[in-house]
């Protein structure tokens, strides 16, 4: 055996006249771009194609020497070539968009992305998005560049047992036939006792540029290569070490690509360790303490959330914080206790360190993934500013989109842009003649992809020939496929498996469900549904129509939600931060059949059943198990009386002219809306833009806001207990409509504070009968001036309302360039 391993790379040897194969196949545009993808479909006919899992990357590598050189002198190729080149370079040199002019250049963080499935660096619905969101910011050409992690083993691939039992595997990614390119650069992140290395790949992605950190390099120990192994594998100490090296490791990569970012957005917290590593760069640049370093870099953070459930939070014990960051406090010129308390909050698990309360804490913007998930996680961060009113917890919304052209079918791309993009002016037969030959298209591979996947399970060869019967390209079809998390349900269709039987054989209007997913490697309970799903599609009364398809991934994804009718969603409600597949099918003429919760929600009410449908009405039970059954009885109901009747109501042409109405309805009024293009122009303009602006002030002059404003807070701090207030009064309890009636409140601020410090508000709005607020704001009284050492303030009551309406009074910190209440969350109420 060797002692010694020498390694180095070949790349091929393209002729000249192909050189452009090369940067087309390194760019995933590919991704979302057909006619790229076409072109390497010639290049390496189908079955090296397949074999390559769809990665142009790898196809380039494969091609012989003699086709290229064939091509090369191929005129229908070269044109096929120079058409795509053209239109890559176009795309690649559009003009800089003024919307974005004074941006500066965003920083995205992620721990997955998935952009596509020859680059599996990704889970799930999280990942996904991350991917959509660089695709779609290349789209509008947003200046942003993503941070993200290289897994050696990506997330795993799902096998099934005969008992129908999911089964891991583990296939380590070849870097070096990835469409991924290395930059040469490398990163240190100081660990206990040790630097761990990380060297830093490209994707390239549009105009977009991922950068993804790679731990498995020769400059690091064994257990230091593994760090960056597995997506949410291993424990808890694995998961703060990926932390720290996404967090401060991203940080530093930029610094060593010499990229100064002005905004950075942390999708989801774990990469919130980048907030303690932006604040000690900027504290050795300048020499600006923590406190200011801090106010500095939080103005130029965002923070997304996508978790439901304060579980999801990343949550580290204070043993592992010191182990990892003992000896990081010091360089922040703060204690380890003061680090600690960056990250803990009243009620929120005290002793240990939330990841989540660190994002909020060093983010001045934050936001959940659809309306409803906004209120969730207004409800979920109240203990951090626990003195507000919930409405007022600093928490808005962007709800999630989908880049479309990646998960559009090529026909039903083509049928739009012969039609201007206007779904309403797509003729009936067509539309529908899309969807049936989509449909087919998935039972067809449904079929070859089940038989083999028998035989690679072994399985009898009755068992491998039934997989030829699967299914019927004319029957409506259901998709279900997603995580199979406990939350999601996926076995609430079961509850009744008569009622199912009774679906799938009906006489005249029979219905096939399609599943789909997989579960989390150590959640028993996801892989009992699946298991149960697999058991039941072996029942021969139901066999070949309810059918599991093993190893969901983005290809899949895709082939699915171009070909059902349907797609069925339902979660327990609210668990779905927003949910996005359900929006795939939106363009691809499928309809969503869905519990009212994440961005179905919101959708449902906009629109109504023009739309799809809903299951109940978002009603929420105490009793999970009545609900479960109260729920399930909406889908069978739906099912029967309302999807099939009207899939099946044809005309004399053969086309459900009503179901067809509402796909098109689905498509005009849903397409732009939950459409990746309109969520990062939302994130850009009411996140980005005003981050960066703010940024840019407080740095002026030498930090001289930060440095104001810093020193305001404190002197507000220490003298906040000294405000009360002393007596507020008001008129007659019985007023009428329009009468002016005035409040009157004394308000003590101690003998530092003034009126200017702070804002006096008359808090006011309808009560209902036990005296609760039905919903209230505040509005500012005036100051009068002072009665003794007292500030009197002086306001209108609103009466433009009848009924019983309540008012209270509350003194807030005030200052023209502070952000509150994120700054300074104080408040006294009367
Ligand atoms: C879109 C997508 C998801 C997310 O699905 P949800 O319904 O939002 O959970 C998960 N996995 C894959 C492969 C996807 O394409």
């Amino acid at each position: 055996m060797p002692r010694t391993l020498h390694t180095y790379t070949v790349t091929p040897r393209l002729p000249e006249r192909l050189a452009p194969l090369r940067e087309l196949a390194y760019n995933l545009r590919w991704a979302w771009h057909p006619d790229t993808r076409a072109l390497f479909v010639t290049l390496a006919g189908e079955p090296l194609w397949k074999e390559c899992e769809h990665n142009p990357a790898k196809v380039l590598g494969r091609v012989s020497q003699a086709t290229y050189d064939a091509l090369s002198q191929s005129p229908e190729f070269l044109a096929q070539l120079d058409a795509v080149w053209a239109d890559f370079s176009a795309y690649k040199n559009a003009p800089a968009d003024p919307r974005w002019e004074g941006l500066g250049t965003v920083a995205y963080f992620s721990a997955e992305f998935g952009l596509t499935e020859s680059l599996p660096i990704y889970s799930g619905g999280l990942g996904v998005l991350a991917g959509d969101h660089l695709k779609a910011a290349s789209d509008i050409n947003l200046p942003l560049v993503a941070i993200g992690f290289l897994y050696q083993n990506g997330y795993f691939r799902q096998s099934l047992n005969a008992d129908g039992w999911q089964v891991e595997h583990y296939p380590a990614n070849d870097f070096y036939t990835l469409p991924i390119e290395p930059t040469g650069k490398k990163i240190a992140v100081q660990f206990p006792g040790r630097l761990v290395h990380a060297a830093i790949w490209k994707a390239q992605v549009g105009r977009i540029p991922l950068y993804l950190l790679d731990t498995n390099i020769p400059e690091n120990a064994d257990a230091d290569r593994h760090i960056a192994g597995n997506l949410y594998g291993g424990d808890q100490e694995t998961r703060i070490q990926q932390e720290l090296v996404l967090g401060i490791g991203g940080v530093q990569a930029l610094t060593e690509l010499g990229i100064t970012p002005t905004v950075c957005h942390m999708n989801e917290g774990h990469s919130a360790f980048l907030a303690l590593e932006r604040a000690r760069q900027l504290q050795l640049k300048t020499g600006l303490p923590f406190a200011e370093a801090t106010n500095a870099t939080a103005a130029a953070h965002l923070f997304t959330t996508h978790t439901p459930v304060p579980a999801g939070f990343d949550i580290f014990p204070g043993e592992l914080m010191w182990k990892y960051f003992g000896e990081f406090a010091p360089k922040l010129g703060i204690s380890f206790d003061e680090l600690l308390d960056r990250g803990r909050a009243p009620l929120m698990e005290p002793g240990k360190f939330n990841m989540a309360v660190l994002a909020f804490r060093h983010a001045r913007y934050i936001n959940g993934v659809s309306k409803l998930h906004g209120h969730v996680s207004r409800e979920m961060a109240h203990p951090v500013w626990s003195e507000f009113p919930l409405d007022e917890v600093p928490i808005g919304s962007v709800t999630n989109g989908i880049h479309t052209p990646s998960f559009l079918s090529r026909q039903m791309g083509e049928l739009l842009e012969a039609h201007d993009n206007d779904p309403l002016q797509l003729p009936d037969e067509a539309l529908w003649n899309i969807k049936n030959e989509r449909r087919a298209t998935l039972v067809k591979w449904a079929r070859t992809y089940q038989r083999k996947r028998a035989e690679r399970r072994g399985a009898s060869d009755s068992e491998v020939d039934e997989a030829d019967n699967i299914l019927n390209p004319d029957v409506l079809t259901i998709g279900f496929a997603r995580r199979f998390a406990t939350y999601k349900r996926g076995d609430l269709l079961l509850r009744e498996i008569d009622r199912v039987r009774h679906l799938v054989n009906h006489a005249d209007r029979p219905i096939q469900f399609v599943f789909a997913g997989k579960a989390h490697p150590r959640d028993d309970g996801g892989k009992e549904l699946i298991r149960r799903i697999v058991q039941f599609s072996r029942d021969p009364s139901v066999k070949g129509k309810v059918v599991f398809l093993e190893d969901y991934d983005m290809a899949m994804a895709r082939r699915l939600v171009q070909g059902v009718d349907v797609w069925l969603n339902n979660p327990r409600r609210p668990y779905e931060a927003s949910g996005t597949s359900g929006m795939k099918v939106v363009m691809n003429g499928g309809l969503n059949c869905s519990i009212l919760d994440g961005w179905w929600a919101e959708a449902y009410a906009d629109n109504g059943s023009s739309v799809g449908w809903a299951i109940g009405q978002g009603e929420d039970y105490d009793d999970p198990g009545y609900q479960d059954h109260v729920e399930a009885q909406s889908i069978y109901h739906l099912l029967e009386n309302e999807i099939a009747p009207l899939f099946y109501a044809r005309d004399e042409h053969g086309v459900p002219r009503g179901w067809v109405a509402k796909m098109k309805q689905s498509m005009h009024l849903l397409g732009p809306v939950y459409d990746t293009r309109r969520m990062v122009t939302e994130y850009a303009q009411t996140y980005y833009l005003p981050a960066a602006q703010r940024a840019a002030h407080l740095a002026a002059s030498d930090y001289a806001l930060t440095r104001e404003l810093v020193a305001w807070k404190l002197k507000v701090r220490e003298q906040w207990s000294q405000v009360r207030i002393e007596a507020v009064t008001s008129p007659s309890d019985h007023l009428e409509a329009g009468q002016q009636a005035q409040v009157r409140a004394v308000v003590w601020l101690g003998d530092v504070l003034t009126s200017g410090d702070v804002q006096v508000q008359l808090y006011t709005g309808p009560v209902d009968t036990d005296r609760n607020f039905v919903h209230a704001a505040g509005v500012p009284l005036t100051c009068e001036g002072r009665d003794g050492g007292a500030w009197v303030y002086t306001g209108t009551l609103p009466t433009n309302h009848s009924g019983q309406q309540g008012f209270s009074v509350r003194v807030l910190p005030h200052h023209p360039e502070a952000i509150l209440p994120q700054e300074l969350p104080l408040i006294v109420w009367e």
